[in-house]
């Protein structure tokens, strides 16, 4: 509702029939607040690995809720909890990044955020006074934007990711080939590197439509000056393919699923991925 907008600064709403609280809603939102309310916001951690040298770059924080996040995280932004459990996440996923830093991994961190934080004109300075806080350089936050939504026309959206940028917080363009760049916007958006969307790795080396989607983004990035990562690889032969396209990075269940911190640091310590 417009009051409910209001509230949590979004500069516009989507109605839509199927919005309609559910029984389902009512009880995703009460699972969700229960996590809340018992401090049961957890983060897994998944390596990136530089496809070239095995290398582990960072770790993509992912939530988890006692609801996966993608039946979640529209119901947490519905009712304007976004702002609160981003925050909570932001603040775990940098104090786990201070702690491998200052065991000696060079290493960074990707936080997902979702439109409703980038819209909301507490959300930068909420970044800053973290990474203040904690003491981390700027460079080793990633804020991972979805490709649709990174493209949204709203000039909250800019400022927001333009003082990211400016501060040094690197911005990753997630699942795309799913949304609708134009180029002036992405170079516009001054995004450090682009996710290739799982979809199309899935039917890679195989599929040959795939094989040009994926060589196409990879080509981009590269003649923009950005990295390329190409998430959801399970397989070896995936892994050849992006190599040799000269894909910088890949995720996936193949290298590790997302994992705790505290494994997560385990491999910082001992393990080159082959590749
Ligand atoms: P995403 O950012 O594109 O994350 C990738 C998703 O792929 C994750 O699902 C991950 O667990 C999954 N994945 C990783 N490797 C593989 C693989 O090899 N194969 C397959 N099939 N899947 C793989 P997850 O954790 O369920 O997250 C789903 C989405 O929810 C994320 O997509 C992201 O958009 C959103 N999300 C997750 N955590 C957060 C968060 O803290 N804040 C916000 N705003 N969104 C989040
Ligand atoms: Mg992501
Ligand atoms: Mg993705």
């Amino acid at each position: 509702t417009l009051k409910h907008a209001r509230e949590v600064k979004m500069s516009f709403v989507i109605y839509s029939p199927n919005l309609e609280i559910s029984k389902e809603t009512i009880e995703i939102l009460s699972k969700i607040k229960e996590d809340i309310r018992n401090n049961r916001i957890n983060i897994l951690f998944q390596p990136k690995v530089d496809l070239n040298s095995g290398k582990i770059m960072g770790a993509e924080a992912l939530m988890r809720l006692s609801v996966p996040p993608d039946k979640a995280i529209p119901v947490i932004i519905r009712y304007g909890l976004m702002f609160d459990v981003g925050r909570i996440i932001l603040r775990k996923s940098l104090e786990n990044l201070k702690k491998w830093l200052e065991n000696g991994h060079d290493t960074s961190v990707a936080v997902n955020v979702s439109i409703s934080q980038l819209l909301d004109s507490r959300f930068f300075p909420l970044v800053r006074r973290t990474i203040e806080k904690l003491k981390v350089p700027p460079e080793k936050l990633i804020i991972e934007i979805t490709e649709s939504e990174a493209t949204v026309n709203s000039n909250n959206l800019f400022a927001t990711i333009r003082a990211l940028v400016d501060y040094g917080v690197r911005i990753s363009i997630d699942d795309f080939g799913t949304g609708y760049s134009p180029l002036s916007r992405l170079k516009m958006i001054k995004a450090h590197e682009l996710k290739i969307d799982l979809s199309f790795i899935k039917n890679v080396p195989e599929s040959e439509e795939d094989r040009s989607i994926v060589k196409f983004i990879v080509d981009i990035s590269r003649l923009l000056k950005m990295n390329s990562v190409a998430e959801g690889i399970e397989r070896k032969e995936q892994v050849e393919f992006l190599k040799k396209i000269g894909c910088d990075e890949g995720q996936g269940y193949y290298f590790s699923p997302p994992i705790s911190a505290d494994e997560f640091e385990g491999l910082l310590k001992k393990k080159v991925f082959a590749v």
